[in-house]
């Protein structure tokens, strides 16, 4: 019988069904032990610090990876950062393979004049903010004007933009976290934006989170009808038209015709503006736009112009992996031949095909990279516990049981609260639950 020593970093989705699809593959002869590393205090990587907090079905997917980590074979070190607590020759050296599932952290850029003036954030801060993220969940968002303007037409620019929309009392009942929902109980936001840069028919946006937006109780969401008959138009006209795009724009209809009850907060969706600039003296002040036209399925700029004054832009246009390490990038992710980066070391998730898919996607995308590192097993290292290299080192990892009382605690602080969870924002109150 075959024992190896598996080392996993990143306890989000596609750690998770890396660790599972490992497990899947096991025999009376195939055994795998799985170290899963974890920079936050925390695991469950974005189900925890991305998925919307009024999105709480999605986040049930959690159960799965508490199940996975309780499994004789499975152990979690939080609060170990790779390239600063452990280096990565001393995984790759140790382990019979190491996977990184360290997904995409970083926000990618507009590289347009003004975007480093306070008030413009990316949504790799923004979403962080209201999740609870340890390391942003203190930032003190700019509310007081009463306009903003979220960039992109994806699902994340979708979030913000609801998030910044909505009757902060809609989300007393959900887990944001409470410096954030307090700072939303004040903000004097009434008006969102939400900018494309192509046309209606061209969004990222997928149907279903589309279809939930009229549901928002005290928000108009605003579509211009006009524009979404011009794309159905357009879209008709190809030789194939794009189903998902269809679902899309008849989702925009039905917003565009739906009864509008005047609310005092709005939600409006405008298309075909490429951000050119933003001003403002000592912060955002007005973002100003090109103005796009649709040719056949690709957009032209024109030589109009489009702006509008804000206190606060959020660009939501996508994110790359970041890492302290001297790994090789292709298109903002680790370069891998079918998730295999070098010698004993893969790669799976965000940061092995980019930033796309749901949850789910990371099922089979994982189990696909793990059915080939097992292939490629010859004899095992047996080089002992790694917890005598941690140990060695003072690193003042969290384990299993202690995420454990974390959890029940924050699930304990919720109920009484109406809340699903409290969450913990802090570094330090994190590490009080060590061997508590
Ligand atoms: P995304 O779906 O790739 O959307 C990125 C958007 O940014 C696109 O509309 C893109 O427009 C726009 N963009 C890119 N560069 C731009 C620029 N320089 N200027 C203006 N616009 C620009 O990415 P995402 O929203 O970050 O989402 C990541 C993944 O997570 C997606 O697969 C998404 O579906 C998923 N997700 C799912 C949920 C959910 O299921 N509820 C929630 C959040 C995220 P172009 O098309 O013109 O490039």
């Amino acid at each position: 019988m075959s024992k190896f020593q598996i080392a996993i970093v990143g306890a989000g989705p596609a750690g998770y069904f890396a660790a599972q699809a490992l497990q899947n593959l096991q025999t009376d002869d195939l055994q795998f032990s799985i170290d899963m590393f974890e920079k936050l205090p925390t695991p469950w990587g974005l189900v925890r610090s991305g998925v919307a907090p009024d999105h709480p079905k999605i986040k049930s997917v959690s159960k799965v990876f508490e199940k996975i980590a309780n499994t004789d074979n499975f152990r979690l070190f939080a609060n170990v950062e790779l390239g600063k607590d452990v280096e990565l020759d001393e995984l790759t050296n140790h382990y019979d393979a190491v996977v990184l599932a360290v997904g995409s952290s970083k926000g990618k850029k507009l590289g347009i004049p003004g975007e480093d003036l306070p008030g413009s954030y990316s949504a790799a801060q923004f979403v962080p903010w209201y999740n609870g993220h340890p390391d942003f969940s203190r930032l003190n968002m700019p509310l007081d004007c009463d306009t903003a303007v979220v960039i992109g037409a994806g699902n994340v620019a979708m979030d913000v933009a609801r998030m910044l929309s909505l009757d902060p009392t809609e989300l007393d009942s959900t887990d944001t976290a409470d410096p954030a929902l307090a700072q939303l109980h004040n903000s004097k936001i009434r008006q969102v934006y939400l900018c494309a840069r192509r046309g209606p028919e061209h969004v990222a946006f997928t149907s279903p989170e589309l279809r939930e937006l009229p549901k928002l109780e005290h928000t108009s969401v605003n579509i211009d009808e006009e524009e979404i008959a011009e794309a159905l138009a357009r879209l008709a006209a190809l030789p194939n038209p794009d189903s998902d795009a269809k679902n899309n724009l008849e989702a925009m209809l039905a917003i565009a015709q739906g009864q509008k009850l005047k609310q005092d907060r709005s939600l409006d969706f405008h298309f075909l503006l490429t951000p050119l600039e933003i001003r403002g003296s000592d912060r955002v002040e007005e973002i100003v736009f090109t103005f796009n036209e649709v040719h056949v399925d690709s957009i032209v700029p024109t030589d109009e112009t489009y702006s509008i004054k804000c206190g606060l832009v959020v660009s939501a246009i996508g994110y790359e992996t970041e890492l302290p390490l001297e790994l090789e990038l292709e298109k903002g992710h680790l370069k891998n031949q079918a998730g295999l980066i070098k010698d004993n070391l893969y790669v799976v998730g965000w940061a092995k095909r980019g930033p796309s898919g749901v949850i789910g996607t990371n099922k089979s995308d994982s189990s696909e990279t793990m059915k080939y590192l097992a292939s490629q097993l010859t004899n095992e290292k047996n080089s002992g516990d790694f917890c005598a290299l941690l140990d060695g080192k003072g690193i003042n990892y969290l384990t299993q049981k202690d995420w454990e009382r974390i959890n029940e605690f924050e699930v304990q602080a919720g109920e009484l609260k109406g809340k699903p969870r409290v969450k913990i924002v802090d570094r330090e109150k994190f590490l009080s639950f060590k061997n508590a």
